[in-house]
This record gives structure tokens, C-alpha cells and sequence, in this order.
């Protein structure tokens, strides 16, 4: 490693995260002792969570940032150059939202032959306080981007060839612009949520939601698939699942985090909802989208989780039948609900049991949708050339499965040259394996086109 500075973006919402950071430390430590690295510091919420420890033990530290700390960098960087000295500011602002800052087009791909898809941040910062969680902490209160801004960088990326469009937030469809009145011919509305689910806290009115937002996304870029992540349950009205089920370039897979299946669970989590109104939720969706594909968060072992608890969200799992479920053991942080008032007192051994079964149970799902695409056709987005070999590319589908194709000619003679990274493909199913989906391209396409 060689380099004039160096700074580790953190997360800290799991324990396993802030290790890996940990690690990064000690090693930036020896960098700068041996000369190849000149400053280096520590960013995001990790930054924010721990600086008093992270001064104590890296002692030569330059640089420590808070998540909303990014515009004074320059400045933290001055102050430790004039006074030797490292600098801290892990301040949370209640209106930071970074936006008016266009970054340059960057391929968030495993690749670098994929320039296709670009991620806007569009909220900060969450107002939920589930009992297990620490981004209400580390993070700060939420706020949303203006409508405005959003869609002109937006443009900057579709204008540099972007074909996927990734909407970002913690919770990113409780999405609200509320400087919304100033904009001509958009009406107020009231806050609502999904049917049969609640807050802890008090809801605003006024304002312009994640449903306008979307529709204009997808309205003014109808080549140009869009995804959004990390939702929340809670804010899938009707009037977004609307706008979701008309626009066919918003991407027909939704994540919709459950993290369990227990009313008992749910509740000392403090998430809101119960697993029937989870379960009615989905049946809206499915019914407003056929086909679509839906996904989740599982925790396992939260305090207090019994045998039956876990039963309850195998259930769930089974009922719902999840393309992808990211599971995780519960970790207790500091500074949250759980932290203060509940006994983690689950045994290690006991979460990771119960999180191979949940693992085990959604990948029979996630094989059984896998199959059901075999024999028909999906327009995918090329996202780059296969690691083990030029001839093949891979890309995704709608909901997201990854398709692995030959890099042949296309059944109605466009051409294999002409397939390239970044184009919209028709392609034929023709297998599949528990993680991929194996394709052939019969034409190059476009989202309008394939939809026509
Ligand atoms: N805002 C989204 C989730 C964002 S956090 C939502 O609430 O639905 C990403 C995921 O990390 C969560 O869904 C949860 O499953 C997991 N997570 C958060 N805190 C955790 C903790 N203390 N231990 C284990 N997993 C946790
Ligand atoms: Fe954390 Fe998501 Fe709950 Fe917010 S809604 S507190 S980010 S788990």
C-alpha cells in the first residue's frame, strides 16, 4: 500500500463489521510507521460510535469523521496538518443530506468493465428505533434530499450512460420532501403507512412521499431500470405498490425486511407490525404485481427468542417464499433499547443453529423460483464479462437473479459483437443452479421495447 491518505468508510451495525475495521487500524498504523501511507482516518458511523476508544488505541490517528462530517474534511485535514494533532468531528446534523453533491459516475460493479448502475442517496438517517438497532444512533434523525436534486443527478448518471438507477436510504421509502409546498402543481399529502402497521413515533403531515418520487424517477428515464433499498415494510402503502405495479421499468423485486416471524419477537423489537399484517402486506403486493419477487432481513437469536419464536418465522419463511433472505445472528450495541432494557441471552451456538436452518429453508425457495424461470424469456441488464471466461457475460433479471450467458449470436442475428456491458438483453432461460440462472440472448432489447 502506498498512499498519501487513506480512509476506511465504517458501519457499525453489527459487531462483525466494526472487527474487520479493527483490523484495517492495526495495519494503517504500521503504514504510516513504515512511511507508505502519509495520514489516515476513520470515517462513518463507527467513527461517530467509538472515537473515544479508536483515540486511546491508534493514537496516531489523523482524521476522525462522523457520518455527517464529510463537507469539513478539507478543514479536518488543514487542522491536523498546522497542529500535528489528530482531528475529531463526529457532530449529527439534523439536516445533512449531502444535497448538492455530484459525485463522479462510479460502477458500483465487481467488475471494471461495468459502468451500469449508479446508487443516489436520497434519505439519511432513520426516526424507528427498533430495540436491536444502532443506525438511529450512530446515524441521526432522518431527512430527505429535495425532489429536485434528486432527479438532476438522477440525469447526471443517465447522461453518462447509467442504465440501472439504485435509490438509497435506510428507509429509503419513508422518502419525504418537505419543501414540497414551494413546488408548483404537486398537492400536500398526508403522511400514511401500509395498513396494519404503526410507528413509535409521531408521524408529520405535508410534504411530497416516496410514491411521486418514484413515479417521476421512472417517468422521466423509461429506459432505465430503477431498484431502491434498504425499505422498510411500514411504507409500502397502496399508493407506492401502485406505482411500483405501472411503471415497468421499476425493477419487480422488492426487499421487504421482516427480521421475524414472532408477534412476541416483533414486538420487543419494537418493529410495529405483527406477522399477519407482514403476511397481508405481502399478498397486496403480490396481487397489485404478479410474479413479483420479494426478499427480507432475518435476526436470529434476539433476547428472549424461544424454539416456538423460531418455528413462527420458519413459518413465515415458508409461507412467503423469499428469493434472497440475508440472515443474521443478533448482536447486541451498545447505546440501543435492547442494550439497556433486554438480556441477550441467547447462546451463540443457538443463534447459528437457527440461522443454517433459516438459511437451508429460504434456499429451497429461492431453488424452486430459480427453476420456474427455466423456459422463459427475461430482459436482463449486462453488468460485465464473466470472471472464468470472456466468452460468457453475466447480468440480472428484474428480480434480480443472476444470468449467466453465452456470448453468442443472438437468435435474431444483432450479433454476439454487438452484445456488449450495459445493454438490455431478451434472453431465453435455459437452466439454472441454486444461485444462478443460465441464459441465451435472442435479441438486444430496451425496457420499453421488451414491454411493448
Ligand atoms: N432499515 C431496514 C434495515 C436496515 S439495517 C429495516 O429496518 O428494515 C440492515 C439489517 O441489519 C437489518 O434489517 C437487520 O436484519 C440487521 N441488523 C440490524 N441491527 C442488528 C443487530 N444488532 N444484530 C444483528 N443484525 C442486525
Ligand atoms: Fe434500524 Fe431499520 Fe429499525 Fe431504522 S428501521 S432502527 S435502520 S432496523
Amino acid at each position: 500500500m502506498q498512499a498519501d491518505i487513506v480512509f476506511l468508510m465504517t458501519c457499525a451495525i453489527r459487531e462483525n463489521a466494526e472487527n474487520k475495521v479493527w483490523h484495517k487500524l492495526r495495519e494503517l498504523e504500521r503504514a504510516k510507521r513504515s512511511g507508505a501511507v502519509k495520514k489516515f482516518g476513520l470515517l462513518g458511523c463507527m467513527a461517530e460510535r467509538l472515537k473515544t476508544k479508536v483515540l486511546e488505541e491508534v493514537p496516531t490517528i489523523d482524521v476522525i469523521g462522523g457520518p455527517d462530517s464529510y463537507r469539513h474534511l478539507p478543514k479536518l485535514l488543514a487542522v491536523n496538518s498546522l497542529t500535528g494533532q489528530n482531528a475529531v468531528n463526529v457532530l449529527l446534523s439534523l439536516d445533512e443530506t449531502y444535497d448538492d453533491v455530484l459525485t463522479d459516475v462510479h460502477p458500483h460493479s465487481s467488475t471494471i468493465t461495468s459502468r451500469t448502475s449508479a446508487y443516489v442517496s436520497i434519505t439519511r438517517g432513520c426516526n424507528n428505533l427498533c430495540s436491536y438497532c444502532i443506525v438511529p444512533h450512530t446515524r441521526g434523525r432522518e431527512r430527505s434530499r429535495s425532489i429536485e436534486t434528486i432527479l438532476k443527478e438522477v440525469r447526471h448518471y443517465v447522461d453518462a450512460g447509467v442504465r440501472e438507477i439504485i435509490l438509497l436510504g435506510q428507509n429509503v421509502n419513508s422518502y419525504r420532501d418537505f419543501g414540497g409546498d414551494q413546488v408548483e402543481g404537486k398537492e400536500q399529502q398526508q403522511v400514511k403507512l401500509a395498513a396494519g402497521f404503526r410507528t413509535l413515533y409521531k408521524l408529520k403531515s405535508g410534504g411530497i412521499g416516496f410514491d411521486v418520487l418514484l413515479d417521476e424517477v421512472a417517468r422521466a428515464h423509461p429506459d432505465v431500470r430503477i431498484r431502491f433499498t434498504s425499505p422498510h415494510p411500514k411504507d409500502f402503502t397502496d399508493e407506492v405498490i401502485e406505482v411500483i405495479a405501472r411503471h415497468p421499468n421499476i425493477a419487480k423485486g422488492l426487499h421487504m425486511p421482516a427480521q421475524s416471524g414472532s408477534d412476541a419477537v416483533l414486538e420487543r423489537m419494537r418493529r410495529g407490525y405483527t406477522k399477519a399484517a407482514y403476511l397481508s402486506l405481502v399478498e397486496r403486493i403480490r396481487a397489485a404485481i404478479p410474479g413479483c419477487a420479494i426478499n427480507s432481513d432475518f435476526i436470529c437469536g434476539f433476547c428472549g427468542e424461544t424454539d416456538a419464536d423460531h418455528q413462527e418465522t420458519l413459518d413465515l419463511v415458508e409461507r412467503v417464499g423469499y428469493l434472497v433472505a440475508y440472515i443474521f445472528a443478533y448482536s447486541m450495541r451498545e447505546r440501543t433499547h435492547a442494550h439497556y432494557h433486554l438480556v441477550d441471552d441467547v447462546p451463540q451456538e443457538v443463534k447459528i443453529a437457527r440461522l443454517t436452518e433459516l438459511n437451508q429453508l429460504y434456499r429451497l425457495s429461492s431453488l424452486r423460483m430459480n427453476q420456474a424461470t427455466v423456459g422463459t424469456r427475461q430482459l436482463l441488464l449486462i453488468e460485465g464479462v464473466s470472471k472464468k471466461s470472456p466468452d460468457q457475460l453475466y447480468g440480472r433479471n428484474e428480480a434480480n437473479q443472476k444470468v449467466v450467458l453465452t456470448r453468442r449470436a443472438t437468435e435474431d442475428g444483432s450479433g454476439d459483437d454487438l452484445i456488449d456491458v450495459g445493454d438490455f438483453v431478451d434472453a431465453r432461460i435455459v437452466g439454472c443452479t441454486s444461485v444462478t440462472l443460465l441464459g441465451e440472448p435472442v435479441a438486444k432489447s430496451s425496457i420499453t421495447a421488451f414491454y411493448a
